[in-house]
């Protein structure tokens, strides 16, 4: 029964993938002529052999060419376009295999305060915002960093004075802060005799009345007053999501905490043809019910399947973050008591809804942060093989922070492709000030293995984890070879021995990505056969300094041929 199910997963798989031709000799047929031909390219196919190419022809949306550019004069008709590439780098599209994509649109509609330097940028940002959006009821966004203003404390009169009449409410960077005006403390009734939660703090002046930050928990008194999201929300938010990722040359996605509102919010995209990226969905698992959320996520695969999209994940909180303590961690935080973090699951239950997840042809999507949730998941994944037979499930454990060595050769013996983050090995004041004080040295020495875990044989896949840090893949790329962050220019690499090169670090955001997909017959290279899902960058990443690669721009984007980004001033050169 279960063969049967996976036999016909597999077969819904292939469909619509080309038949297999020999790759590197792919004929013209006599008389046909391309669509689309690229010349004169530093083309890096991120095939099997790591081959460059000059050329790349496009016959209805599909590579039927690749190789020198006096071969592929054969290709081009009298109607063949022709993108004279002068040099510049050919890539398979970029795939994400850990996104929120939904929710980072939508704060890209909202109040966006990232990268703002100064309380005087950040007030004239709301003020604009609220300006140009003259009908929404709250005012809401997100960015604004705790250095920015004293002691972490901005006040609400500082937003009044900018919307006096609408309520504010705006998060910060981490999301452990929230700034609000006077009149969103009015509608949530929060007031001088307002007690502060358990687990948060209502900041307050010298007269004890509520300042305007809240911490922690304490949000909640006024999150629970923003209205709720709408179908029409989540649409616009989607929109904006692809159009920004379609920018950074992404057209495969992994969404990584999909709710039924956005798996809606895809489908109808899908119908209409607007989903300019595929979709590969981890339906959000309700850990409290475990194995009884089994039949509501078999039931949303079945109803929110597409051209583009497809609901083969679940996904599971194992575990919290290490910078508040909430990772589990095998040997306790330095400095907290014996404190080793959470487990969201016991051990018994966690296996048995791997087992179930498992037995139903789900691929398993874990968040896992500390060492501890990183065994337990791996003991899980092991429990589920051993009860239903090795197959070819290809569950990932993303985040990975923190992993035990004695762990790292498991991934390969297990079929676990290790899903990281790599833009967060920046060495940044997070790991430096955080992290690494609670850890200690012995064990700091373990964050983030990327480098470990390649050479222990292991598949890997690299993602973003937008809205939380930059979509775009050449930060990820940039980081995972320098250690250092994109701004900080050259200088010494944070814990240097666990960098990756650039082939490793590119293939994560490629066919490491399509391979997480189950798509590497279809994308994640440049081949004859596969659909052309192709980028063009303004400059060879390999003729370039590593620290100068978040400077590279993706000119043009294409799913299955079609232009789904084109950059301002980009042209074909003919
Ligand atoms: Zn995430």
């Amino acid at each position: 029964m279960r063969r049967a199910f996976v036999g016909l997963l597999l077969a819904l798989l292939v469909v619509g993938a080309a038949p297999r031709k020999k790759r590197a000799h792919a004929r013209p047929t006599p008389g046909t002529a391309a669509d689309l031909v690229f010349k004169h390219g530093a083309v890096y196919t991120v095939d099997a052999a790591r081959r460059w190419a000059e050329a790349v022809a496009v016959v209805n949306g599909r590579i039927v060419f690749v190789g020198r550019d006096a071969d592929a004069s054969r290709w081009i008709g009298p109607k063949t376009r022709v993108v004279e590439l002068a040099g510049r780098m050919l890539l398979p599209a970029f795939h994400d295999s850990h996104v929120h994509p939904i929710d980072g649109g939508i704060d890209s509609l909202e109040v966006d305060l990232h990268g703002l330097a100064t309380p005087a940028e950040v007030l004239a940002r709301v003020r604009d915002y609220a300006a140009a959006h003259p009908d929404a009821a709250w005012v809401r966004g997100s960015g604004w960093e705790l250095p920015t203003f004293p002691n972490a404390n901005p006040t609400r009169e500082l937003l009044d004075e900018v919307v006096p009449d609408r309520p504010v409410f705006l998060w910060a960077m981490d999301g452990h802060s929230a700034w609000v005006n006077s009149k969103a403390l009015a509608i949530a009734g929060v007031t001088k005799d307002t007690p502060d939660p358990p687990h948060g703090r209502i900041e307050r002046n010298a007269s004890g009345e509520p300042s305007g930050a809240l911490r922690e928990d304490a949000s909640e008194l006024v999150t629970r007053h923003l209205p709720k999201r709408t179908a029409k929300d989540y649409s616009a938010g989607l929109v904006a999501a692809l159009r920004i990722a379609n920018g950074f040359g992404l057209t495969s996605l992994q969404e990584a905490r999909a709710s039924e509102e956005s798996l809606a919010a895809y489908a109808a995209a899908d119908a209409k043809g607007t989903l300019t990226a595929r979709i590969f969905a981890s339906i959000l698992c309700d850990t409290e019910k475990g194995v009884a959320d089994v039949p509501r996520l078999v039931e949303l695969r079945r109803r929110y399947r597409g051209r583009r999209l497809r609901a083969d994940g679940v996904k599971i909180f194992a575990d919290g973050v290490l910078e508040t303590r909430t990772a589990a961690v095998l040997q306790p935080y330095l400095g907290f008591g014996d404190d080793r973090g959470k487990l969201n699951l016991e051990p018994d239950a966690y296996k048995a809804l791997a087992v179930a997840l498992d037995a139903q042809g789900f691929q398993i999507h874990v968040h896992a942060i500390g060492d501890r949730a990183i065994r337990e998941t791996l003991d899980a994944l092991e429990a589920a093989r051993t009860a239903n037979g090795a197959r070819d499930a290809r569950h990932h454990i993303a985040h990975l922070e923190l992993i035990d060595p004695a762990d790292v050769p498991r991934f390969r013996t297990l079929g676990v492709v290790a899903n990281f983050q790599p833009f967060w090995a920046n060495g940044d004041e997070y790991i430096r000030k955080l992290t690494e004080p609670e850890l200690g040295p012995e064990r700091s020495r373990w964050l983030y293995s990327i480098r470990s875990v390649h050479d222990s044989g292991a598949a890997i896949a690299f993602g973003s984890d937008w809205d939380v840090s930059s979509v775009n893949p050449l930060d990820g790329i940039e980081v995972a070879i320098t250690h250092r962050e994109p701004s900080a220019g050259p200088g010494p690499a944070w814990l240097p021995e666990e960098r990756i090169g650039l082939p490793e670090a590119i293939a994560g955001y490629t066919i490491g990505g399509a391979y997480l997909d189950f798509t590497e017959r279809e994308t994640g290279s440049i081949e004859a056969g596969k659909a052309a899902d192709l980028i063009v960058l303004d400059r060879n990443l390999f003729a370039i300094p590593p620290d100068r690669i978040h400077e590279a721009k993706v000119l043009w984007t294409l799913l299955e041929g079609r232009e789904v980004y084109r950059a301002e001033g980009f042209s074909e050169g003919r």
